[in-house]
């Protein structure tokens, strides 16, 4: 993700919830939390999900969705119920292996209790039907708008970090990643752009339009999209022979050549540096939806309500390979995401002949030791604040201090090794730093704390 204006950095009240669920008592239950300290009740125990076929039909003009979505997972243990993440919407039915299963609801947790215990290790599929008008997610803190958003002519979809919730039951936290089939219905005229690429022309009956998008790699669930709308595409390869879609709203119609061919570019070029590209295709999409930030939907950066720079689409196109492609298993790892695209739009400059990473660290190296970003350690990025400038730009300069420690040679190797070893899984802080000390040879535990942990600028 990426603001397109300062962000501001309002303080949250930090809310902590006490207590515990009935279900807690249980043995069998899983637990309505994934085990992520900071946001204690995203995603779920008891499961892992292989695959999402999430298929909603959706009228702009009524706002109305519905929804079916069948879940394949496997049990982790034995489970007399488990958990779903979902905000809003009703549920009508569920069905556990095609039995009728009972569910509760309490705030964003959805409790389904099957007809019989399913066993640990077992794989199972649960269907929901659901409907209703979804709500984003608005949060009073740096998170901002985010989720199933609804616009003028369809909906704009950017869900990080726990949106997918809004709009379909989920395992929702990047911990559990899965594949992913859409379908998609919308009136005749509207445009359906979710991740991955188009299954099958679309389908057309009634007045309306059936699109079917499947994405074929593991996927977190905040990069699942169905952005809707009136949209201009291009279609066609980057010069490297990656499928490249662009789409724009027509209000940014003079952005779509550009977005197409600075997608391709960029896509291409990061190959160069960070390794194969990781998916079945690369893009954009531009609506006219002032979010006022950008999104790395996987497949399918989405731009909200602004014409999209270089910059930009580098950092977002960055994220394919780091935060899509390698995942974080805990939010206060952000940086891994946002450090390393930020680096890359310093990369993006140096490799334009603009202006040099070293300029750029440089730069940001003469705000005084009371700037806020030296109190606020990126290494641990904050519930509250998790998109703090600091996770961005201080993670950034934690990888330029490691190049100029290592040597350009091994820190590009370096990044390559991180992409190719960690392709499609989950990583952490801790790997980043065993790898850079084995890769170079040196003891780098100074570096890392002083950039990513210390409370203050480091010297
Ligand atoms: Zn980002």
């Amino acid at each position: 993700m990426r603001s397109n204006r300062r962000r501001l950095a309002a303080l949250a009240a930090l809310v902590t919830v006490f207590g515990c669920s009935s279900a807690a008592s249980e043995p069998m239950v899983g637990a309505p939390g994934i085990g992520d300290p900071d946001f204690p009740k995203d995603g779920n125990g008891g499961y892992d999900v292989a695959h999402y076929d999430v298929a909603i039909d959706y009228t702009p003009a009524g706002k109305r969705l519905v929804g079916v979505t069948t879940i394949r997972a496997a049990a982790t243990q034995d489970l007399s119920a488990f958990n779903l993440d979902l905000a809003g919407l009703n549920v009508h039915a569920i069905t556990v292996d095609g039995a009728s299963a009972t569910f509760s609801r309490q705030g964003d947790e959805l409790t389904v209790r099957p007809a019989g215990t399913i066993a640990d290790d077992a794989v199972f599929s649960v269907k929901v039907s659901y409907s209703g008008v979804p709500k984003p997610i608005k949060d009073a803190g740096s998170l901002g708008t985010y989720g199933f958003m609804p616009t003028g002519d369809g909906a704009f979809v950017a869900a990080e970090p726990n949106g997918a919730k809004t709009w379909f039951p989920s395992n929702d936290h990047p911990a559990d990643k899965a594949t992913f089939d859409f379908t998609i219905t919308v009136p005749a005229g509207v445009t359906a752009l979710a991740n991955g690429e188009m299954a099958g022309r679309p389908a057309c009956s009634g007045g309306k339009t059936t699109y079917r998008w499947r994405e074929r790699h593991p996927m977190v669930t905040y990069l699942a999209t169905a952005t809707l709308g009136k949209f201009e595409l291009r279609e066609g390869r980057t010069p490297g022979g990656i499928p490249n879609l662009a789409a724009a709203d027509p209000r940014f119609k003079s952005s779509l050549d550009s977005l197409y061919k600075t997608s391709a570019e960029v896509t291409d070029h990061w190959a160069t540096v960070f390794g194969p590209y990781p998916f079945g295709s690369t893009g954009g999409v531009i609506d006219d939806f002032a979010a006022g930030y950008a999104l790395e939907n996987q497949t399918k950066p989405l731009y909200g309500g602004f014409h999209p720079d270089e910059s930009i689409i580098a950092h977002e196109l960055a994220h394919q390979w780091f935060g899509n492609s390698l995942s974080i298993k805990l939010w206060k790892d952000l940086w891994l995401n946002e450090g390393f695209a930020t680096y890359a739009e310093w990369l993006w400059a140096e490799h334009k002949g603009r202006k040099t990473a070293q300029a750029t660290f440089d730069d940001y190296a003469k705000r005084p030791a009371d700037d806020p970003m030296w109190a606020y350690p990126p290494g641990r990025a904050r519930p509250h604040d998790l998109f703090s400038q600091s996770v961005y730009v201080r993670g950034a300069m934690t990888l330029h201090a490691l190049r100029k420690a290592v040597g350009d040679q091994t820190f590009f190797a370096l990044v390559r090794t991180w992409a190719a070893d960690h392709r499609y899984g989950h990583v952490t802080t801790d790997q980043f730093i065993e790898l850079a000390e084995r890769m170079s040879g040196k003891e780098l535990g100074a570096l890392f704390d002083a950039w990513l942990f210390q409370p203050r600028k480091p010297s």
